[in-house]
């Protein structure tokens, strides 16, 4: 009886030809695809819900040859794109992988269109040099409109969600990868893929561990903006020997501000199909002016302060008041070494002045708008400090009257000072991904195919550089249909039926 009742506990394993490790941009498509192929999938997330990095993003993706690109006059085609992604690279280009850029560039198209099929509106294209021509397109009305449309489509179409399932372990037989560990309820359970497991787990700018190993100790200290990337996908492959490329870059260290109380105003406007498209007939008919207001309390919220603030006199100083002395790029790093790992940005009233109106401004969307100090002063109060001494801001901010004064040093006498903050250093996202091949299989230290895994999005990103903006989601939803579709086509095993119990080597 006792014994019956044990085993009626342990829930049978559960069975899909295709199983995905993550329900960010990559992992939802890839569910679409492998379902659209013939695949029954199942789809493991760690999160509550569906989203990732992918609902936190700016949900600016770049692409060529768009219903708005033509509709702004603009001729556009893959080849000249994949041209000015290598123009991004600087001394970098020697490690980008430059095939797989050209997979990216080749398919975006497609792919943009089959994001607008599932109901996603885009604004734009707006210009980001050195592209050649405007080729950036933003979501509308915010990103979580990628994984409302996505999620539902897979739902709709008999993908299966497993959710606060987090994949431990990977597991192997005859020599493939045929299926996944993963903890839900603080139980460890499996799932068997009949054809192939999809890695889509996103980066690792929450793991102490994984940016200790490739980047350092100072990053290490230095959060994540995603508190679920923590490299789970990367450790679990390499344990099977993959390898990871590109491990020590990053977007980050870089200052942010503190997000507003609730999160910002346009990440909580609803992904409805209505208010995407209100908003796109709004962009394209409305004069730029009547725009701005909404654009630039966008920026305040969202973006990283201009380093060119420290280039022309603002000081970085850390939550006590004292100096935080580097070169601009890495005045983030040197904060985060500092307890509690905030700080502000503090100017006097001279340099304060140059930041109020063209050609320097506090934060911007390139090409877009530009957010001054007097919008920060009307959208973002509690972020804003002024006062007509030094005593007065250091006592607004709650910092040491005699720290600031040393950190001003002759500037402390002036009259007239502005704080902005607190910033404190974030990664954004990190570039470490696995090396796969054209078909996203991920490959060993030999470079040969891991039987049965694929990976896409970041996990999967194989050495290749997305810089500029719009090429991270670009990557994700590209990379994660292409692997989707591999997956369910993959040949498999003969041990996907019911009850076969699977070996853990690795
Ligand atoms: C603030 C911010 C702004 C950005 N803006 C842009 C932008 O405008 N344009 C652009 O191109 N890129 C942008 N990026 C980068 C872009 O968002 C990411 O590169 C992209 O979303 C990665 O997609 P992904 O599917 O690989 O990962 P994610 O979207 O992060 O999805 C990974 C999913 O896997 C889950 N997961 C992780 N580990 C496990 C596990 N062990 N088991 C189960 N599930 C797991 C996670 O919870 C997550 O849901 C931005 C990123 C941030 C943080």
């Amino acid at each position: 009886m006792g014994e019956s009742r044990q085993q009626a506990a342990v829930p049978a394993p559960l069975q899909a030809d295709v199983v995905i490790v993550g329900a960010g941009g990559a992992g939802l498509a890839a569910a679409i695809e492998a379902r659209a192929a013939g695949a029954s999938v199942w789809v493991l997330e760690k999160g509550g819900a569906p989203g990732g990095s992918t609902a936190l993003s700016v949900g600016s993706v770049t692409c060529t040859g768009t219903r708005l690109q033509r509709a702004a006059g603009i001729d556009d085609d893959p080849v000249a794109h994949w041209e000015d992604m290598a123009g991004f690279d600087g001394p970098l280009l020697e490690r980008d992988n430059r095939a797989l850029a050209r997979v990216l560039c080749e398919e975006i198209p497609a792919t943009f269109s089959w994001l607008e099929a599932h109901g996603v509106r885009f604004a734009g294209p707006f210009p980001e040099p050195p592209h050649r021509r405007a080729r950036m397109h933003n979501v509308l009305p915010n990103s979580r409109a990628f994984v409302h449309h996505l999620a539902r489509a897979a739902r709709r179409s008999g993908v299966r969600f497993a959710l606060r399932a987090r994949a431990v372990r990977l597991l192997r037989q005859d020599g493939r990868v045929a299926g996944v560990v993963y903890e839900q309820d603080a139980r460890e359970q499996v799932v068997q893929a009949a054809r192939a497991v999809v890695l889509a787990s996103g980066d690792f700018t929450n793991s102490p561990e994984c940016k200790r190993r490739f980047m350092g100790a100072d990053a290490a200290r230095v959060p994540g903006v995603n508190a679920l990337a923590t490299g789970d996908g990367q450790r679990m492959a390499e344990s099977l020997g993959a390898i990871v490329l590109n491990g020590d870059l990053a977007l980050g260290p870089e200052l942010r501000f503190a997000p507003p109380d609730g999160g910002s105003w346009v990440h909580r406007l609803p992904p409805s199909p209505l208010l995407a498209a209100a908003m796109a007939g709004a962009m394209r008919k409305l004069p730029a002016a009547w725009l701005r207001p909404f654009i630039v309390r966008f920026i305040a919220t969202a973006l990283a302060p201009s380093l060119q603030l420290f280039e022309l006199g603002a000081l970085l100083v850390d939550a006590r008041g004292q100096a935080v002395s580097a070169p601009p790029a890495q005045l983030a790093e040197a904060l985060a070494a500092r307890e509690p790992g905030s700080g502000f940005i503090v100017m006097d009233w001279p340099t304060a002045q140059r930041f109020r109106a063209p050609p320097h401004s506090v934060s911007t969307a390139p090409g877009i708008a530009y957010a001054y100090l007097d919008d920060y002063a009307r959208i973002r109060p509690r972020i804003h400090f002024e006062a007509d001494s030094v005593g007065g801001l250091a006592a607004a901010c709650g910092m040491s009257v005699t720290a600031l004064e040393a950190a001003l040093g002759e500037r402390a006498r002036g009259a007239g000072f502005v704080a902005l903050g607190p910033v404190r250093p974030v990664f954004v996202h990190s570039e470490g991904g696995l090396a796969v091949d054209e078909a996203h299989r991920v490959l060993d230290r030999q470079g040969r195919p891991l039987a049965g895994l694929y990976a896409a999005g970041s996990v999967g990103q194989g050495g290749l550089l997305l810089k500029g903006h719009g090429h991270h989601l670009a990557w994700a939803f590209v990379s994660g249909r292409r692997a989707g579709r591999n997956a369910a086509l993959a040949a498999g095993g003969t041990a996907g039926g019911a009850g076969h119990s699977l070996a853990e080597d690795g």
